[in-house]
């Protein structure tokens, strides 16, 4: 993922590592780790992983919040309606909603990760999801399917 750059989602900046005391991070578990910062945006932070990348794209509250929202009533309204007809299908059904997303919003997969959506794409996003069904993701799936090797 570091390949892709780690760069503020809000304003384009290149981030640095710094300790979550530093980035503003109020979390009591993040104070001492590691997170990756805006030198600009007040509050702008991505959690760090454990290979030293960042998890996603740093961004400000606002975003932030926007991305939980996305998260908590799109993504994860298709995922439970996939989970209905197969109880153990999460991983599946989140590949699929996340390349159904990507698809929509003509990005690479990557790029298309919630944790890296900006608050114009978080809108977008929104809007391309708000009206599919978990029976156009799997149409999507089954007409995008990527080719495997033969
Ligand atoms: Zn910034």
């Amino acid at each position: 993922m570091s390949a892709l750059g780690i760069y503020c989602a809000d304003c384009g900046t290149e981030c640095e590592r710094v300790t979550g005391r530093e980035a503003g991070a109020r979390e009591p578990d993040r104070i001492d780790a590691q997170v990756w910062a805006c030198p600009f945006c007040p509050d702008a932070w991505a959690p760090s992983a454990a290979d030293g990348s960042a998890v996603g794209l740093p961004a400000g509250e606002e975003t932030r919040n926007a991305r939980a929202l996305l998260r908590e009533r799109q993504v994860e309204r298709l995922i439970s309606e996939a989970l209905r007809h197969c109880p153990n299908g999460r991983p599946i059904a989140e590949e699929r909603v996340a390349s159904f997303l990507a698809h929509e919003l003509h990005l690479p997969t990557d790029e298309a990760a919630i944790d890296r959506l900006n608050i114009e794409w978080c809108r977008s996003a929104w809007l391309a999801l708000k009206g599919a069904s978990y029976a156009d993701v799997v149409r999507h799936a089954q007409t995008y399917r990527p080719r495997k090797a033969a």
